[in-house]
């Protein structure tokens, strides 16, 4: 007898964005496969968690029949891709996300491993040795994370990606993106030499120049980047030991073209927009409309509610409508939300009905702290959590309010993010109050953040629990109460106030 190993399987969904057929057939693999449902990761993809492991080429095989595949969603390449799921521009998000899933497409590796492992594709001679154009034979020195805003609304964090595109949007059509470079989450405790990090913006390309500027930013750090340490093996390091300019001079060159400056944009928040929203593109009104609603650490179970009943319901109705010219779509939020896309008005009441009867409906009464809060999955499944995250967010989200109660502070957004350890996978270093994880019960207490996504928040106590955590936000709520400015949000008072140190904002390049 071996013990009994379970994996989690990730889907590469670039986006986010799948069909309700797919939703039906996803739902059929979580329920037959999974062990607790489907779960949206803050990268927009999937996740199966306890497929065991005599299941699992019948799982990868199955997620594939819908289309769907898991390739590159894990190791030292380019990962699933994030777009902005922004359903305000829906033709501009359309556009988008096209360039992002060809982008995906093109960033995967050649290796036919996966398909012989799992898919059963033949072996033929010489495979295991296909040309790796971009990867070359050794991948690169760690993963690779990609990202595609859409202004005014940063939900992909976009600074803290290793690669941004910040769409330009002008009259309703994408005139281009500005470039980001250098984001990224992780560090480890106690380790000076690892941190998080924010891109900077370097210039701006046109639509046609996507491909080019992300082969030559991935193959610059393919070469560049640390192999000798794994930790400082991010292009986040690359950029800081070799120079922002050195850096985008070998990218330009690489490319085959300059960059000119970076045009100007505005991010109003870095959450996303709950309840219905219509269509507004500027290229005409299409009639559509969108429902964002909240999925509580991204995690659709049936359990105290009947999520995943409601949503396979909702799948249902939405393929029995059948709307060809316009389909609609399930978009997976980089805030583990969840947007019902490209609805037709007269369908509305039928979703609502079925929001309402399986208790999905969250995001219309829920505070907004609950609404907009982070956490990663962290214990159990998580083997490298420290501490609680997923199953601690409702309780601390819970004290927090009363918190809020307490000095009239219910109604203001504030960014909520919990990891279980330094890793940072619910990007908790963009939080304007953040856990993140030291040991059992205790956490490392980070304030600060804007609320936008351009600038970290910094440590403000180190390893407390609970209590202490509730010592230290109250005088500071009473505070922001008495003395914020009109608009203010809590992260942009701390740092004014002086009340915690100032954290490091994004270099945005603005010339225009
Ligand atoms: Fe990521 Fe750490 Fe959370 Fe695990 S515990 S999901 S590695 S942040």
């Amino acid at each position: 007898l071996e013990p009994a190993y379970q994996f989690m399987i990730r889907t590469r969904t670039p986006g986010g964005v799948v069909t309700p057929e797919q939703w039906l057939k996803l739902d059929r693999i979580a329920t037959t496969y999974a062990e607790r449902g489907l779960r949206i990761t803050t990268r927009q993809a999937f996740q199966f968690h306890g497929v065991i492991k005599r299941e699992l080429k019948a799982t990868m095989q199955a997620i594939n029949a819908a289309l769907i595949d898991t390739l590159a969603a894990c190791g030292d390449v380019n990962r699933n891709i994030a777009v902005a799921a922004n359903p305000h521009e829906s033709a501009a998000h359309a556009f988008v996300h096209a360039q992002a899933a060809a982008l995906s497409a093109h960033l995967l590796p050649n290796t036919r491993a996966y398909y012989e492992i799992w898919l059963d594709e033949e072996r033929v001679a010489g495979s295991g040795e296909e040309e790796e154009r971009i990867y070359g034979a050794a991948y690169l020195p760690r993963k690779f994370k990609i990202g595609f805003a859409i202004p005014p609304y940063n939900d992909v964090d976009v600074f803290a990606q290793d690669l941004g595109f910040i769409a330009i949007v002008e009259d309703g059509v994408v005139a281009g993106y500005n470039v980001s470079v250098g984001g990224g989450m992780g560090a480890t405790h106690g380790d000076p030499e690892t941190y998080p990090r924010l891109a900077d913006v370097i210039g701006f390309i046109t639509p046609d120049q996507v491909t080019a500027i992300a082969e030559a930013v991935i193959t610059t750090q393919r070469d560049w980047g640390n192999r000798v340490l794994r930790k400082r093996a991010r292009l986040k390091y690359t950029i800081d030991d070799r120079g922002l300019d050195a850096f985008t001079q070998e990218v330009e060159r690489r490319a085959g073209f300059p960059l000119p400056p970076a045009r100007r944009f505005d991010f109003v928040h870095n959450g996303d927009r709950f309840g219905w929203i219509e269509s507004d593109d500027s290229g005409g009104d299409d009639g559509l409309w969108h429902l964002t609603l909240r999925i509580v650490a991204g995690r659709i179970q049936d359990r105290s509610q009947p999520h995943l009943t409601g949503l396979r319901a909702i799948a249902q109705a939405l393929l029995d409508a059948g709307d060809a010219t316009r389909p609609p779509e399930f978009r997976m939020t980089a805030n583990q939300n969840l947007v019902i896309a490209n609805v037709p008005a007269a369908l509305r009441a039928r979703i609502d009905a079925l929001v309402a009867s399986h208790g999905l409906g969250e995001h219309a009464h829920a505070s907004p702290v609950r609404r907009n809060a982070i956490a990663c999955v962290a214990l159990p499944t998580c083997g490298l959590a420290m501490a609680e995250a997923e199953r601690y967010l409702p309780d601390f989200l819970t004290h927090i309010e009363t918190l809020l109660d307490r000095h009239g502070l219910r109604e203001q957004p504030i960014n909520i993010r919990i990891s279980g350890c330094p890793n940072g996978c619910s990007r908790p270093y963009l939080g304007e109050i953040a856990l993140v994880g030291k040991a059992p019960g205790r956490y490392n207490l980070m304030l600060g953040a804007s609320h936008k996504g351009e600038r970290l928040n910094t440590l403000y106590r180190e390893n407390i629990d609970e209590p202490e955590i509730i010592k230290a936000l109250d005088p500071l709520f009473a505070q922001y109460a008495a003395g914020r400015a009109s608009g203010e949000y809590f992260g942009d008072f701390l740092v004014r106030s002086g009340l915690v140190r100032t954290g490091i904002v994004a270099t945005k390049a603005l010339p225009l």
